[in-house]
Parts: structure tokens; sequence; C-alpha cells
């Protein structure tokens, strides 16, 4: 059996511990590898290796750095589709939803190959007589990424490129659930010319996480993954004095306004839906149909729902793959009927699915639930599958009153041909990310990702200027260069008076 080990100092290292995770082919259900699982102490090697490394990378020139990042962009594009396959095998998505994941974590390598002009200060000359101040920025250290399953290429992608490129060493703690691309991409970053101990990969639990958040030569900390975890990274980091950014979970709603195509709104909801098997924190999980909508939007979107093609993501054909684990299945499936006894109405079942010939696998079918009120568990729980669920209201105010009571904040969308209703929705909302006409408004890499509420726990958003922003620290210069026939002005007192 494969043990995936971490990867530290440029190389591959078992590190101390004989603790490991299993990792599972989510098609079948059969265990196909097991990943190591790190010690205090292996975090410790690993903290020491970007600790060693930092002194002479943030003093690496800009113009080498982008060169760095430029040659590890054409490797990435060159093993796409290796890496692709690697998510494919253990996260069980379709492989043309991990080439797309692949691709979205190379636009945020493009964004850090400008880093010259990312980090440049401002200049003020003759700020007072014969006195001039800039400002320039500069790396922090150490930087820690904790990155969850569901995207295990384009999320550490976030972060290591922009932080790498602003001159900081990174570790790398990825999800135990499908931890073989990260070791992929640090091989891709050694190639590129990435001195050894810039970028380095610690695989485990709670014990590396907590590692991290505790050692002292860690400065600053990036999380994505669920919000008690998000919480509780960003609660123990702060109060170890580090920068922290933690990103966690979501309920994202789309309003259906009767003025909208409706059929255009059911193909987009379908697809934001059940597309990667729910298993995007930018799903679209929860549709509010406004006025005489309702119906139709039911109709339409049970109909897609019905005609998606379900199977192994390594298969061409499959549109959805199977969710991670047996426990993720398991969990989908006792929601949807915990909505159902709750009153709500299942109007295409996915439960008990079964792919044939992959009667083992993790698989859940696209799942309509109707008539949602917001006390079910149903909308409640941030579900993570491929399940959609429809509540009703009479009108776009009201629809909007209910999306700013959830307490999650990360991604919203509306499906109108008014402009005015766009409008008040899109300042109405208290969203991070929002839509008009578009189901999963993921922002480029050139603006920064982030949602609100329980949706993030730290002021900076991810990649684009705020990752800049996050991975550095402002130094303002105050200078001037006196000639010795210059008079002193030294004083005792702030002056009142420009000079
Ligand atoms: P998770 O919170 O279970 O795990 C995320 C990371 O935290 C993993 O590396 C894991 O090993 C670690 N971890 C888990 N339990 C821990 C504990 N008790 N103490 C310390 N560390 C711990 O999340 P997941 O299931 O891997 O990913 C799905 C979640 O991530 C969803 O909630 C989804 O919405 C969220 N997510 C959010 C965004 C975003 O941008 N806001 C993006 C992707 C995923």
């Amino acid at each position: 059996m494969t043990t995936i080990e971490h990867w530290v100092g440029g190389h591959t290292t078992a590190g101390r511990s004989a603790r490991t995770a299993p990792v599972f082919d989510p098609a079948t259900g059969e265990q196909q590898g097991e990943v190591r699982l790190a010690t205090r102490d292996d975090v410790a090697d690993a903290v020491g290796a970007a600790d060693r490394a930092f002194e002479d990378w943030s003093q690496t020139s800009l113009a080498r750095r982008a060169k760095v990042l430029f040659a590890f962009r054409e490797l990435v594009n060159a093993h796409a589709e290796e890496l692709a396959a690697l998510i494919v095998a253990e996260h069980g998505k379709v492989f043309s939803d991990a080439l797309g994941e692949v691709a979205r974590g190379q636009e945020v390598i493009e964004f850090a190959c400008g880093i010259p002009h990312l980090v440049k200060g401002e200049y003020s000359d003759q700020v007072s007589t014969g006195i001039d101040s800039f400002s320039f920025r500069e790396p922090l250290g150490v930087v820690a990424g904790i990155t969850p399953f569901n995207f295990p290429v384009m999320v550490p992608m976030w972060m290591h490129p922009v932080a790498i490129a602003c001159g900081n060493t990174f570790v790398l703690k990825p999800s135990e659930r499908d931890p073989s691309a990260s070791n992929l991409v640090a091989e891709l970053w050694q190639r590129a010319g990435l001195p050894d101990g810039v970028f380095n990969v610690v695989h485990g639990d709670k014990e590396a996480v907590d590692a991290l958040l505790d050692d002292p030569r860690v400065s600053a900390v990036s999380f994505v993954g669920s919000t008690p975890i998000a919480r509780y990274i960003h609660e123990r980091g702060t109060a170890n004095g580090k920068r922290v950014q933690a990103l966690g979970g979501a309920k994202n709603h789309a309003i259906v306004l009767p003025d909208a195509d409706i059929g255009f709104a059911a193909e987009h909801l379908s697809a934001a839906a059940f597309g990667s098997a729910g298993e995007r924190c930018m799903a679209i999980s929860a549709a509010v149909a406004v006025g005489g909508a309702g119906d139709a939007v039911v109709e339409a979107v049970s109909d897609l729902a019905r005609a998606v093609r379900v199977g192994p993501g390594r298969d061409a054909a499959s549109e959805m793959g199977p969710v991670v684990t047996r426990a993720a299945q398991e969990r989908i499936e006792s929601i949807v009927t915990a909505g159902e006894q709750q009153g709500a109405q299942v109007r295409v079942d996915g439960r008990g699915y079964v792919v044939p010939g992959h009667e083992g696998g993790f698989f859940v079918g696209p799942t309509v639930v109707d008539r949602v009120t917001s006390e079910m568990d149903v909308y409640r729980e941030e579900i993570f599958g491929p399940v959609l669920s429809v509540v009703r209201a009479d009108t776009v105010d009201e629809a909007i009153a209910f999306i700013n009571a959830n307490p999650y904040g990360n991604g919203t969308a509306i499906f109108t041909n008014s402009g005015e209703a766009a409008r008040r929705f899109q300042r109405g909302v208290k969203v991070g990310m929002i839509g008009i006409n578009v189901p999963v408004p993921v922002p480029m890499a050139f603006y920064s990702f982030g949602g609100w509420k329980d949706s993030l726990f730290g002021d900076k958003h991810v990649h684009g200027p705020e990752g800049v922003s996050f991975y550095t620290r402002a130094k303002v210069v105050t200078s001037r260069w006196p000639v010795p026939a210059d008079a002193s002005d030294a004083t005792f007192h702030f002056r009142s008076t420009a000079r």
C-alpha cells in the first residue's frame, strides 16, 4: 500500500510518526493508500526548514522571485492533467472539473508573477522642506496554510504562490483525505528553481494543526475549511500573536424573481447545486423563489436533477462524481431524511443512489427538496452534498431579509431581468461575493476571495490585493540628507506651522 509522506526541506520524509490515516477512492469505496500523520516534532522540523530558508529567500530580488513564479506556472500547466488525475482519484470529482480547478489555481500563480508591481510602495517628495517620505512592504517570515478536502490544488494555490512571491516561506498542511496532489506541487516548485525549504508539506490532523498554531516561528496562518474549525483556528492563532485569515463554511442562496428566464435560472441552479456533488463552498444550496416563480423553478430544476449523469469521476461521461467519504454520504442522507420528517417535500430523491459496477462508491444522487423553511435541519446545516433546497418568498425584500438572517455570508446570486431589483440586492445583502445572473460568483485571481459573518474570521480575504497585504507588512520611511550648512531645527514641541 502506498504511504504518502511529508515534503520537508526539498525531499520526502516519513518523519517520526507511526500514525497514518486511510486514503479512499470515493468512486469504489476502497482504500487505495495511507497518509502519514505528523507529530508536533515533525511540524517543528518543517517549520525549522522554512525558518532557515527565510533569510535567503526574503533577500532574493523581485526579478528572481518572479522568474521562479513564471517557471512554476509553466510546470503546473504542463502537469495539469496529472494533477487533475490525482484530484479525481482521491476527491472523486469529475476529470473536467478537476482540470478547471487546476486552471483556477494557475490563475493565482499568474497573478503572483506580477509581484514586482504588486509590492510597489509609495513615494512623496518634499513632504516638508528637504524631507521625503516613502513606504514599502516586507514579508512576514514563515507562514502556514491549512486547507480543506474539496479543492486540494486550488485552495492551497490561493495561498502559497502569493505568500512565496512576497518573500515568505510556507508550510502547507493539506487535507488528509486527498493529500497526494500537494506532494506533486512541491516537486514542481523545486523544479521551478525554488530553493529547498521555501515550500514544505506536512500531512496530518489536529495534532499537526495545533503544532502550527502554537509554534512561535509561524507568523501567519491562512485557513480554509468548516466554520467551527475556522473559528477555533482564528481564536488560537490570534491568541498566540499570529496574523490569521480563516475562511469558513457557507450556505449560499440564489433568488429567482418571476421576471427571470426560468429555463436559464434552472440550468444554472442545477449546475451550481450539483456540480462537484455540491462539495463547493460557493455551491448554491438554497434557491429562494419569489412569488409566482416557485412552482416553475421546482419543476424545471427537478427535471434537470433527474437527468444528471452520475458516475465515477474518471469516466468522461459522468457529470457528477461521488462525495468524499462514507461518513459524508451517510450524513447528507440523514439530513435529507430529517428535512422530510420536518415537513419538507423531497421532489427528487438522491438517497440510496447506486451506480452499476460501483456499488461500494460513496454516491448520493441529485436531490431537490421543496417547501423548506428556516427552522428545518436541511436549511440550517451546511449539507455539502448535491442537495438543493427551495424556499418561497413573496417579495425581493423578503428574500433579501431571509438571506441576511442566515449566519453565513459567503456567496449569493440573483436571477432577474430587473436592474433595479439587482441593484437593491447587491446593496442590501450582507454577503461577500455576489452574482447577478451568475450563480457561482468566484472572484478572479486579481480580486480577493472571501465571505462575511461566519464564513470568514479575520480581516483579510485571500489572494488578489488583500492576499498581498495579508502576507506583507508595511514600513514607512521619513528621510532627509542635511548638509553641514543647514541650521539645526530640533525642537521640544510638535510644530504648529508647515515648513
Ligand atoms: P474541515 O474543517 O473538516 O477541515 C479543514 C482543515 O482543518 C483540514 O486540513 C483538516 O485536517 C483540519 N482540521 C479538521 N478538524 C480539525 C480540528 N478539530 N482541529 C484542527 N484542525 C482540524 O473542512 P473539510 O471538510 O475538509 O472541507 C469542507 C469545508 O470547507 C466546508 O465547510 C466548506 O464550506 C469549507 N470551505 C470553505 C471555503 C471558503 O472559501 N470559505 C472554501 C472551501 C471549503
